[in-house]
């Protein structure tokens, strides 16, 4: 006798993030454009197991930037059900980081400001009421990153 076997044939696909690793390396994350918004760690994907569900796959994108292992459970959960308010949090979340990359890549493209100057312009036009705040040293590192990523951008 033999156990419905094939009912659980789609737990077994290979996770499309981590490429069934269970961790995202610095390659995962240069092939998933997401330089500037993960550090490599364990997949929150597949939950470090390399594997993931068709059910997943369909319901949330492999790219889903918010998804991190540094979520709460309860949070990890919550996106991988759909949860609008989850989902709409995280893209709150990203839309913070895309326009703050993009005004660092501004200031320093077209205004060759240094990073100093950079954080302290940032840091002296952001709203009191800010949804999100940097503390200035998280901020100096990240536009290092951002500078030192543009540099070695190929032409
Ligand atoms: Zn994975």
């Amino acid at each position: 006798m033999t156990f419905f076997n094939f009912l659980f044939k789609n737990s077994d696909l290979e996770c499309p993030r981590c490429l069934g690793k269970g961790f995202v390396g610095p390659e995962d994350i240069r092939r998933l454009n997401k330089q500037l918004k993960w550090a490599p760690g364990p997949c929150a994907y597949c939950d470090a197991s390399g594997k993931v569900t068709e059910e997943l796959l369909s319901k949330v994108a492999v790219d889903t930037t918010y998804l991190t292992i540094d979520l709460p459970e309860s949070e990890i959960e919550k996106i991988k059900n759909g949860d609008p308010e989850t989902i709409e949090k995280g893209k709150l979340q990203e839309l913070f980081i895309d326009n703050l990359i993009q005004y660092i890549e501004h200031q320093y493209l077209l205004k060759n400001m240094d990073a100093e100057s950079i954080a302290d312009l940032y840091l002296s036009t952001e709203d009191e009421n800010a949804v999100f705040s940097v503390e200035k040293e998280n901020l100096l590192q990240y536009i290092r990153k951002i500078i030192h990523l543009k540099n070695s951008e190929p032409n």
